[in-house]
């Protein structure tokens, strides 16, 4: 590499500090050229990322295409809701089963529920709404930002 840069220098007469900038920001550019190419190609649902259900914030990320990292937010503060889902436990009537999503920041208020089952439960719910969204292309990345 050395040498190819040597022999530059003296063909073309430019320092050598001049060929190694050149080659330094002309392999920064090509970096950021495929990022770029990167994030145009990528689906546009990986942008959403925020939505509204059950009257709770949701908030999630993506490992492939795969949903994750998915939690419950106060619509008012912003802050992660406590998630309330005891009486689960001890009924087996699935009709009885409910999870209260409750902000501690607002007064321990009850923001939301989830009736039918406990809090993986209510993810379950949550994430195929939001698969829901996805396949028939409904959401809105910039509702919520
Ligand atoms: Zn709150």
């Amino acid at each position: 590499m050395i040498e190819f840069i040597t022999n530059l220098s003296i063909e073309y007469g430019f320092s050598q500090e001049v060929i190694i900038a050149s080659f330094v920001s002309l392999f920064v550019m090509l970096i950021f050229i495929a990022i770029l190419i990167f994030k145009i190609f990528e689906p546009k649902f990986k942008l959403y990322r925020v939505d509204m259900f059950h009257n709770v914030l949701w908030k999630w990320s993506y490992t492939g295409e795969k949903i994750v990292d998915l939690w419950c937010y106060c619509p008012k503060c912003k802050s992660m809701l406590h998630v309330d889902d005891e009486n689960c436990s001890t009924t087996s009537n699935l009709g009885d089963k409910i999870t209260f999503f409750v902000c501690h920041k607002c007064g321990e208020c009850e923001v939301g529920r989830i009736k039918g089952g406990d809090r993986n439960y209510a993810l379950r719910v949550v994430t195929r709404e939001i698969l829901a969204k996805i396949r028939l292309n409904t959401f809105d990345i910039y509702k919520y930002k």
